[in-house]
């Protein structure tokens, strides 16, 4: 299953089966982040479910991704910096 996390820099990992990478951005020629096209909408991608599961869906520069978990480390801090 592959899974995405937006890092504390805005850099998109994707983990699958352990392995992490980071794409390469299409457009920019540099790893895909908050500064694509993509984040453009408000950052969380849609849930989308499908029976037995739910996915997320992450329209990325030129590619839709299938996202069994996305977690957002950016707004996981700032909501940790809140609540302390
Ligand atoms: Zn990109």
């Amino acid at each position: 299953m592959l899974k995405g996390r937006i890092e504390r820099n805005g850099t998109l990992t994707l983990i699958r089966a352990g392995f992490r990478t980071s794409p390469l951005c299409p457009r920019t020629g540099k790893h895909c982040g908050d500064w694509c096209p993509l984040f453009d909408q408000n950052g969380e991608p849609p849930a989308v479910s499908e029976m037995p599961n739910t996915f997320y869906v992450l329209r990325l520069c030129d590619a839709e991704l299938a996202l069994a978990e996305f977690k957002d480390e950016r707004e996981w801090n700032e909501t940790e910096t809140k609540e302390s």
